[in-house]
């Protein structure tokens, strides 16, 4: 039987509504509007489409946006100095920095910068350490749309096989930990794993996280499992994923396309980081 195609586009949607519900009620009840500071550094043409889909996501869910477009010479001082300005500004509650940064610029350095609580991306390593001890407060975004895919398409978490193929550590380690939160029982693959097809047609969540066009084929799909492309890959063919969408369908029970699966769940995702990170900021 042919999958149920997981729609990321509606569900992005669905979210961003509820986020925009949720800022309605806040702002009545506490008289502050969420803010985010997204901080763009050069002029790489994809980074500044990324920039304003999330000007544009703010002001859907009804955000501050405060945009910071710095020239491409510009040195880590002046950067880190911004940031240390953004961590005491009371309007700015999360603090975005556009990935990359132009090669003078140690982009840890300036991750490492963001204080905490206003770190909606959850890249530093107090909300990595949060996340391995349970404890999350910012999920990275791209993972933690990939677990509302999951949860939305009816994907079983208890006990299930999930196994994941990339180990990177913004998409595959993060899921790997968020999925083990829901008690599945998780593996972690990469380049150096043995005899990998054997691995991915035990699971019954797959997630392919790899930037390998269709490398995941058919016959590496167990029957039944729900299969979560990530892979962004451009190609003669236009965008494909990790996944060999056509071959896959044919044995999972859901499957996310690409475009329109976990792409447009990111920034949906951010905006509600961003709203956690607000409420965090009313005084107790
Ligand atoms: P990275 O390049 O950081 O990591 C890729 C991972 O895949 C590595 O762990 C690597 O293993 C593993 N790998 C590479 N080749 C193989 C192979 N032949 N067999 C098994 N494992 C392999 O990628 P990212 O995690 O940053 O991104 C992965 C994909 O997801 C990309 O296509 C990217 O564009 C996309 N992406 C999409 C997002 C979205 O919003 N939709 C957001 C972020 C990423 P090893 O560690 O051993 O080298």
């Amino acid at each position: 039987m042919a999958a149920t195609i997981i729609d990321g586009k509606q569900v992005s949607s669905d979210i961003r509504a509820e986020v925009a519900q949720d800022t309605a009620r806040f702002k009545e009840q506490h008289g502050v509007t969420p803010g985010l500071a997204v901080v763009l550094v050069g002029e790489d043409p994809a980074s500044q489409v990324y920039v304003r889909n999330k000007e544009n996501a703010c002001a859907e869910v009804g955000f501050n946006s405060f945009k910071f477009a710095l020239p491409g010479e510009t040195g880590e001082e002046e950067l880190l100095k911004l940031v240390d300005e953004l961590n005491d500004r009371a309007d700015v509650h999360g603090i975005l920095v556009q990935l990359p940064l132009p090669e003078q610029i140690d982009s840890n350095k300036v991750l490492y910068g963001i204080n905490p609580d206003k770190d909606v991306d959850g890249f530093h390593p107090v909300n990595v350490g949060r996340l391995v001890i349970g404890e999350t407060i910012f999920p990275p975004c791209t993972p933690a749309g990939i677990m509302e895919l999951l949860k939305r398409s009816g994907t079983g978490f208890t006990g299930a096989n999930a196994v994941i193929v990339g180990r990177s550590n913004i998409v595959g380690k993060p899921v790997a930990l968020l999925l083990l939160a829901e008690n599945c029982t998780v593996t972690i693959c990469h380049s150096r794993t043995k005899d990998l097809p054997s691995v991915t047609r035990d699971a019954d969540i797959l997630v392919a996280a790899v930037g390998v066009p269709k490398m995941i084929t058919g016959d590496m799909v167990g029957e039944g499992a729900t299969v979560i492309d990530v892979g962004v890959n451009r190609t003669d063919e236009g965008l494909v994923g990790d996944v060999d969408f056509a071959a896959a369908s044919e044995k999972a029970r859901a499957i996310t396309p690409v475009p329109g699966g976990v792409g447009p769940m990111t920034i949906a995702m951010l905006m509600r980081n961003t709203l956690r990170a607000a409420e965090l900021s009313l005084p107790v």
